[in-house]
């Protein structure tokens, strides 16, 4: 196998960290997966967690996120019901009526599997709307997972693989050797490898700094509610104006304001109860609804608004893996960056995002 005998450090146990650990282990090489936390504990675990390739990106991005789905249905099969994500579709109405049908139309010309859908349709969807729109956007194709049970599902596969997980274990810094990055030093000692990947989400900025390349970050806040637990209400992740909502397998209900991130709110305990009077306002039946919990994430978005992955200028032997819809992506990124590290690949679909481009 092309992964035999290379050590490759993985900082991240976020899901992007825990999918290219997974994958590189999946190659035959020898992994070491490291963080200062625990699974999940930082971008990834504050998720919303929708699977989509949906509007307003630009072609190459839509083509990566496309990737993303697609790979989903592979870790199905291949992590044997571990990993699992709800294929109820998308069902969307925050959109201006005269923006919907050429998002549509151009969406659907790059093959994307939605349509528009009126009132009545909306309804035989999603029965319990209490209010629904005159117009809509289905897309089938979509889905939606629990983002920790995800992450855990990819670190179990990796582990069971060989890879070596360390939990509570924080990267103070780089080793390095005539001009390559030959490991790291940790508050459990120093570890040696041929390849380190940076998947450390917003830190990762920090990390980077220290070896002189300069990754531009907007650190952008989300907060999320979750319910306890309720009847099924909502089989699709539905997205309206001021509240995008979907429920997890478990009967909570997931919702948050804006997909977009704004100001980190000054009460999100307030916040948390006001969405959840508007999912009582919107769905029937869910009179009954309790907040349990809210989650509040950074998300760690590139300054452009496109992923960085890929070797980072002037620090060989370092791979960057840094991105916004993160869940989306994950499993393409595992791949990828698996056949990039193993096999010197250059994957043509990554060219628009490599860290490079940020270089001076
Ligand atoms: C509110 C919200 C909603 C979102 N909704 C969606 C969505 O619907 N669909 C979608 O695709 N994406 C969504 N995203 C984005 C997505 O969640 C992220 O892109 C993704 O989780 C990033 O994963 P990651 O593994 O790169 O980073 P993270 O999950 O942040 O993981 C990074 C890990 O690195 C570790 N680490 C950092 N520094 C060190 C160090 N020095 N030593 C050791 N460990 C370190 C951290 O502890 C952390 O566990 C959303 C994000 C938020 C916050």
């Amino acid at each position: 196998m092309a992964g035999d005998g290379k050590h490759i450090i993985v900082i991240g146990a976020g899901i992007v960290g825990a999918s290219i650990a997974y994958h590189l282990a999946r190659r035959g090489a020898r992994v070491t997966l490291v963080d200062r936390g625990p699974p999940a504990g930082a971008a990834t675990g504050a998720s919303f967690a929708w699977i989509n390739a949906s509007f307003r990106n630009p072609k190459p991005y839509y083509d990566l996120r496309m990737v993303g789905l697609q790979e989903y249905r592979r870790l199905e099969q291949e992590l044997e019901g571990r990993l699992v994500v709800t294929w109820g579709g998308g069902l969307n109405w925050d959109l201006e009526e005269s923006e919907i049908e050429p998002l549509v139309r151009r969406q659907a010309n790059w093959g994307y599997d939605l349509r528009i859908v009126g009132r009545q349709e909306i309804l035989a969807l999603e029965p319990n709307l209490r209010a629904p729109p005159e117009l809509g956007v289905f897309s089938a194709c979509e889905g939606a997972l629990v983002p920790v049970a995800a992450t855990e599902a990819l670190l179990a596969g990796a582990e069971a693989l060989g890879a070596d997980i360390r939990i509570g274990c924080e990267v103070s810094d780089f080793l390095s050797g005539r001009g390559r990055v030959t490991g790291l030093e940790t508050t459990a000692g120093s570890l040696e490898a041929d390849h380190v990947v940076l998947a450390g989400g917003v830190a990762s900025a920090g990390l980077a700094a220290s070896l002189g390349f300069d990754l531009p970050l907007r650190s952008s806040p989300g907060l999320l509610v979750h319910s306890r637990p309720m009847p099924p209400l909502l089989g699709r992740v539905v997205e309206s104006p001021g509240l995008h909502m979907k429920q997890d397998p478990d009967g909570r209900l997931v919702a948050g304001t804006s997909f977009g991130g704004g100001p980190a709110p000054n009460d999100p305990e307030a916040e948390g109860q006001r969405l959840i009077e508007r999912i009582r306002s919107a769905l029937s039946g869910s009179e009954g609804l309790e907040m349990e919990r809210i989650t509040l994430g950074l998300r760690p978005v590139p300054e452009d608004g496109r992923p960085a992955i890929g070797p980072v200028p002037g620090a060989a032997g370092l791979y960057l893996a840094v991105m916004h819809s993160g869940i989306t992506l994950a499993p393409a990124v595992g791949r990828f960056a698996a056949m990039e590290i193993l096999d010197g690949a250059e994957v043509e679909l990554l060219a628009p995002f490599r860290p490079g481009r940020f270089a001076a």
